[in-house]
């Protein structure tokens, strides 16, 4: 396959922010793909542009021409791509670009995007749907939640029925936090969960009544200022020894099979502690790792984690992404593709999520963005049976 032109543009996201789309010309066709946007970051994460998105925008075509030099065939000739423009872009257009120049690559060779990272996958990542939303993505002036996420996991034979699972069970949440929040007004977040009033705790008590396993985006980084967690819901500051026994209250008491960022992105120590003392639920990096070789290589020495986050935008190299996921596979650490806060209708996140063995794939439940996502995960479920 050969690059014969790219061009990049600004859009929107579902939150309305810009975010990058970016086109290639190829011997194949013509090929595009788009990036998300963070909200609550994670202080690690690498630039999104190098210096802005206009600014990525130019470099792209001033490496245009470089491209077209270049024979790429397979996954890890994204190496070449990487060569072209390192340092030059930021982690965004890095992403939509190498997504671009997989979709060509994949109809080259009449594969699937998954095929190009490994021919052989087979496993369906299980969902972790975000039900109710509190912190950085909910912009409640009053009340909420200072958790970010509330997450749901079945444990269903399909991706389909996992999805339809979350549907009803989100639409159930819904009736429940008519009775139980007065100040519920069916409003829905960033990520599209619902939007309460209730606190961390409140919140969980109404989703105990679901039956179905329960996870939390604790987004620790973002409330934890002057060396103390900062609750505001209800006002509350708590060290880091408070923080542990209260998130591991909160673990026994509800069942928690999910906890991510419970402690701010330094912590390694602490992550560690909880790990030992609840070696059955998933403790999971996301602020902490950012999609980061070096940062999880970190955290295998130092056990804090057993599962983590992979956003593949949070690093922008698709060539990272597999380096990162190579050693959580090899560290026995399970491997959870997220989308972001704001999204595109992009759907290469589920053949990435598919081809690198992911365990878990983590996504809003409903709104078109989160969907696509998910329906293509389903297609991708539905061609392995009828070829098996
Ligand atoms: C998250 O923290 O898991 C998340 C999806 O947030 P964002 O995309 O805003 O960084
Ligand atoms: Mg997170």
């Amino acid at each position: 396959m050969i690059i014969r032109g790219v061009t990049a543009k600004k859009i929107f996201d579902s939150r309305k922010e810009h975010t990058i789309l970016i086109s290639i010309k190829t011997d194949v066709g013509n090929f595009s793909a788009s990036a998300p946007n963070g909200k609550s970051k994670g202080k690690y994460e690498a630039k999104p542009y190098q210096k802005n998105l206009e600014g990525d925008i130019k470099a792209l075509k001033k490496f245009s021409d470089y491209f077209s030099e270049e024979i790429l065939e397979k996954f890890d000739d994204l190496r070449r791509v990487e060569d072209i423009v390192d340092r030059h872009v930021g982690a965004n257009t890095l992403f939509a670009l190498e997504s671009a120049i997989l979709k060509a690559i994949a109809k080259e060779q009449k594969k699937q995007i998954w095929q190009l990272i490994n021919k052989n996958s087979k496993k369906s990542p299980r969902l972790i749907g975000n039900c109710i939303g509190g912190g950085k993505h909910s912009e409640a002036k009053k009340k909420k939640p200072d958790f970010q996420e509330f997450l749901l996991i079945p444990n269903t034979k399909s991706i389909e029925e996992s999805l339809e699972k979350n549907k009803k069970a989100k639409e159930e949440t819904k009736n429940l936090l008519k009775k139980i929040d007065e100040k519920f007004k069916e409003r829905k977040n960033d990520e599209d969960a619902w939007m309460t009033s209730l606190n961390d705790k409140e919140t969980l008590e109404v989703l105990k009544k679901l039956r179905i396993s329960l996870g939390v985006d604790v987004a620790a980084s973002s409330f934890y200022k002057r060396k103390k967690y900062q609750y505001e819901n209800p006002i509350f500051k708590r060290t880091s020894e408070e923080q542990k026994s209260y998130v591991s209250n909160l673990i026994k008491n509800f069942n928690l099979l999910y906890i991510e960022d419970p402690f701010h992105e330094e912590d390694f120590e602490s992550f560690a502690k909880l790990l030992k003392k609840f070696p059955n639920s998933l403790i999971t990096g996301d602020d902490l790792t950012v999609t980061n070789y070096k940062r999880l290589k970190k955290a295998v020495e130092m056990k804090s984690i057993n599962a983590i986050i992979v956003k593949p935008n949070q690093c922008g190299s698709l060539l990272e992404v597999k380096r990162v996921c190579e050693l959580a596979k090899k560290s026995d650490i399970k491997i959870i593709f997220s989308h972001r806060s704001g999204e595109t209708p992009e759907t290469v996140l589920a053949d990435l999520a598919f081809g690198f063995g992911a365990d878990f794939f983590k996504c809003g439940i409903t709104g078109k963005e989160r969907e696509a996502k998910i329906k293509r995960l389903i297609e991708i479920e539905k061609s392995l049976k009828f070829s098996h």
